[in-house]
């Protein structure tokens, strides 16, 4: 028998970060509930979906009340009665009703929570754990973690101007082998700052990676060899940067460490970096309105590392589609607020996969303990997650149900690694 939706309900709860974000609960008229706490961004593109806000003096217009008006006055008496496993017209039947093309009159955090947790609603009805009910049979590959263990640019109060420095344990047996080992370089990288920069050195920043009083790009990176070395696990426990170019472009140029580059300046800064470090997937390079950078950024590099498109592409197949037409990068950042529907994202991961892209699902630098990205990584069977470094609730929450899974699916759990990285 098929799950009907019997009622929904939205509430405003709190982020990692103290701001308002909404949480949905779904039930269905068989007694299953599904809940999903919406995530949110700093280093936000132009191209996402609207984030509805309420605007005015209170939290400094950060409060999420319309958008929760929304849901339970406006989508819930459009979704009882439904088909709880129709994802696809239950999104639809959302996106007709908000009727814009970015989500702006109800909000897509309005719209990504109920589609969520429609999603678990079903999977609890039909007793299938999430990552089965989204992927089917086929769902079974445990994804290599990026784990962002030094924080920079929006996300920390120093002046690195790349945002995210991540470790990367792409060649282990097993997930938790991975997953391990990546905690174990975290730790060392600990004493590793807090000698040389201070005990300050480990405060931490939104994704709990440390945010040093560095300055330099290479600083940052030095330190991650020195901690992947002293672990031994040089060639195992490779990195990647997320820059977030956006945050550190104006007029024309790039401000980091201590220039002003332009576009080809930057390119050659990165290919240097390349050259020197283990570093195997870049995000965002350039400015996300800068396709042509990035598509002769993917001609010169692309062959031999990663190179993902997050605000580029924001999670929309027909942005994707416009990238890769231009040949503009081999991978996408999927994350599901980006877009708003689960139904979109899944569009977005499956165009990706057609066209010989790699597919990195994502957390938000604002996240709440909800684990459903850890569930959808081992749906699409996408093989990389970017979860945050092994600490704070939020962050660990998903590590922790990857576990989890790799657990429950025993024998039969892939651990393929990075088929990109040769
Ligand atoms: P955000 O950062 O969640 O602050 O946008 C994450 C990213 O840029 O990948
Ligand atoms: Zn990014």
């Amino acid at each position: 028998m098929s799950p009907r939706i019997e009622d929904i309900r939205a509430r405003q709860i709190l982020d990692s970060r103290g701001n308002p974000t909404i949480e949905v609960l779904v039930k269905l008229e068989n007694g299953s509930i599904g809940r999903f706490s919406v995530p949110s961004g700093a280093s936000k593109g132009e191209k996402e979906a609207l984030e509805l806000r309420d605007g005015g003096k209170r939290l400094r217009g950060k409060g999420v009340l319309r958008a929760v008006r929304n849901v339970n006055e406006i989508i819930r008496p459009a979704l009882v009665g439904m088909d709880a496993a129709s994802q696809l017209g239950i999104d639809s039947t959302m996106i007709e009703l908000d009727g814009t093309s970015n989500k702006s009159r109800l909000g897509a955090n309005s719209i990504l929570g109920v589609s969520i947790a429609v999603a678990k609603a079903a999977s609890r009805s039909f007793g299938l754990p999430l990552y089965r009910y989204i992927g089917g049979v086929s769902a079974r590959t445990l994804p290599v973690p990026f784990m962002n263990v030094i924080n920079g640019g929006v996300h920390a109060g120093n002046e690195l101007a790349i945002q995210e420095f991540m470790i990367v344990p792409a060649r282990f047996p097993r997930f938790r082998d991975a997953l391990l080992a990546g905690v174990e370089v975290y730790m060392e990288l600990r004493d590793i700052l807090m000698g040389k920069y201070g005990r300050s050195a480990v405060n931490v920043g939104d994704e709990g990676g440390f945010a040093p009083p560095m300055s330099k790009t290479h600083e940052a990176l030095d330190a991650l060899v020195e901690a992947i070395e002293r672990t031994g696990y040089s060639g195992r426990v490779l990195l990647a940067l997320d820059c977030a170019a956006n945050e550190f472009y104006s007029n024309g140029s790039y401000r980091i460490d201590g220039s002003q580059l332009s576009p080809s300046d930057l390119m050659e800064f990165y290919e240097e970096l390349i050259d020197r470090y283990p570093i195997i997937s870049i995000e965002d390079p350039f400015m996300d309105d800068d396709w042509e950078s990035l598509s002769e950024f993917t001609r010169r590099v692309g062959g031999r590392i990663q190179v993902v498109g997050d605000d580029y592409f924001a999670t929309n197949p027909s942005i994707l589609r416009i990238g890769i037409e231009r040949g503009a990068a081999n991978a996408l950042l999927l994350k599901v607020n980006q877009i708003g529907t689960l139904s979109e994202a899944i569009e977005a991961a499956r165009m990706a996969f057609h066209s010989g892209y790699s597919v990195m699902v994502s957390h938000r630098s604002g996240e709440t303990t909800d684990s459903f990205i850890a569930d959808l990584s081992v749906a699409l069977n996408s093989g990389q997650i970017k979860t945050g470094a092994p600490a704070r609730g939020e962050r660990v929450a998903k590590y922790n149900r990857l576990l989890e899974i790799e657990e429950e699916l025993g024998p039969t759990a892939l651990f393929p690694g990075l088929p990109r990285v040769a």
